[in-house]
């Protein structure tokens, strides 16, 4: 059985970790920071990753610790498009810290059997057809059969495997703060004025956090101390809000990447260290964590001897996509965000208007900001329609638990000898085969159960 390091103890290196653990492999987590960050940055959980908690047995401390927000921002325009329609268990965005979630992700990937080594950083790694060898910031060494790169926007990973990172740098600087505010606004959202744009989102125990731009204040790389914030969030707000104290206070830019490649021989890049762009929107862990979804039960299946390499290929093909279209996403809000001149202004009223008139519209961009339109496109052109789709019936989301696929039948259809699960459920087809990450792997109108146990067991074994 093969090994595999992963670098990086954020989100998307611990779900990738507890997916590798699900099927046997000997994983080992590097983590550069000796504790958790005791701030959150992401708040925002998009359905399609309450979708992926819950196949795996994990979204109920989530969904019943955090507050399920029926509406979310748009490039901070006024109107808020509504999630309560769509199709999906989870049809809101769910306010749960990012560190929180850590936590339990690592506390489940180290049940699983996990090894996290917390307080060294990988500071290079070399490879040839046998492995990898990464250095360790302690003088160690340790190597590996594959290395999956998760160390966020900086990814040394990524630099090492000699991996592009092409795109466009910081030209628009925002903040964030988490703070206690002695005169809150009444009502709690966003504003944007010429004089600036302003997010005031409630926070457990009374706090606030509070994101911004201040047209006014845009040096790049000038760190953000209480003095600016004050006075940026004045500016927008047209008055004071009372800052007391804040517990983090941070800048972030525009700057929008993406890896050119998510895969270097056997090094594997995910999450921020294969696309960077404004947190605008809230969809950074999302996506990665989506990524993890989709590389895990493909690293697991080559680990195990159980796929051929090239199965690793079709990481990047999907997955990549994705990722553009979500940078791109993000520009386009960062867009509305930065709208400071009289014709931005009356653009984002003019957007916000059509909004509120057109639930469709809402509908259309709270969908693609949810993460649930993903169809992997398959290779095979005549693949069945469902073939890449997410399948969407909850149902199958428990018997995903130990990340093995899942074969579905139509009630009609004779049953199939397999030693999968099974759930008996009308998939528009005969029979579709579901792959761990919920999506569906192959389809057949055909109710033929012989043909059916064939193409399972040269899909899975
Ligand atoms: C203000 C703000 C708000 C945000 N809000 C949202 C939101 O609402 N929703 C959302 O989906 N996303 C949001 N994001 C984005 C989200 O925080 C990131 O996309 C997410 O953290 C990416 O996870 P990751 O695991 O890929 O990387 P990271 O979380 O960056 O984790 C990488 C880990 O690798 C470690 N590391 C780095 N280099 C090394 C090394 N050489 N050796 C060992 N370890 C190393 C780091 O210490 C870190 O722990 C927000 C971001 C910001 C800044």
């Amino acid at each position: 059985m093969d090994n595999v390091i992963v670098v990086g103890a954020g989100p998307v290196g611990l779900w990738l970790a507890g997916e590798l653990r699900l099927a046997g492999v000997p994983v080992t987590v590097v983590e550069r920071e000796p504790g958790r960050r005791a701030f959150t940055r992401a708040l925002g959980i998009h359905a399609r990753t309450v979708e992926v908690l819950a196949m795996r047995g994990l979204a109920e401390t989530p969904l019943a610790e955090g507050r399920a927000l029926p509406r979310w921002h748009f490039g901070m325009l006024p109107a808020f498009p509504d999630y309560s329609g769509l199709d999906t268990p989870y049809p809101f965005v769910l306010a749960y810290p990012q560190n929180a979630l850590e936590d339990l992700l690592e506390r489940r990937a180290v049940a699983l059997g996990a090894i996290v080594r917390r307080g060294v950083a990988v500071t290079t790694l070399t490879q040839d057809h046998a492995g990898v060898r990464a250095r360790l910031a302690d003088g160690t060494e340790l190597t590996a059969s594959w290395l999956a790169g998760a160390d966020g926007a900086g990814s040394v990973v990524r630099k090492a495997a000699g991996i592009a990172f092409t795109g466009t740098d910081a030209t628009l600087w925002g903040y964030v703060a988490d703070v206690t505010l002695s005169a809150p606004p009444e009502i709690t959202g966003t504003l944007s004025t010429p004089d600036g744009a302003l997010v005031v989102a409630p926070l457990p125990g009374g706090r606030f956090r509070l994101a911004g731009f201040d047209p006014r204040d845009q040096e790049p790389d000038r760190e953000m101390t209480m003095e600016r914030l004050v006075a940026s969030v004045r500016r927008a707000a047209g008055r004071d809000l009372g800052i007391v104290a804040a517990s983090w206070i941070s800048r972030f830019g525009n700057a929008t990447r993406q890896a050119a490649d998510y895969r270097a021989g056997r090094v594997l890049l995910a999450g921020d260290a294969a696309h960077m762009h404004m947190p605008t929107g809230g969809v950074g862990l999302n996506i990665g964590v989506q990524d993890a979804m989709n590389l895990g039960w493909k690293l697991a299946a080559v680990a195990r001897g159980a796929a051929p390499e090239s199965l690793l290929d079709t990481y990047h093909a999907e997955r990549a996509p994705v990722g553009a279209a979500m940078l791109a996403n993000t520009q386009a809000q960062t867009a509305l965000v930065a709208a400071f001149t009289p014709e931005g202004q009356a653009l984002r009223a003019h957007l916000s208007a059509l909004l509120e008139r057109h639930p469709a519209v809402q509908h259309d961009l709270a969908l693609g900001v949810s993460g649930l339109d993903v169809r992997y496109p398959p290779a095979d052109p005549g693949a069945h329609p469902l073939t890449g789709r997410r399948f969407a019936d909850p149902a199958v989301f428990p018997l995903l638990a130990d990340a093995r696929p899942v074969l579905v039948r139509a009630p009609s259809t004779p049953p199939v000898e397999t030693h999968l699960p099974v759930l008996e459920a009308a998939p528009d087809a005969a029979y579709a085969l579901i792959r761990p990450d919920g999506h569906v792997w192959w389809a057949t109108d055909e109710p033929d159960p012989r043909a059916a146990a064939e193409t399972i067991a040269r899909l899975w074994g």
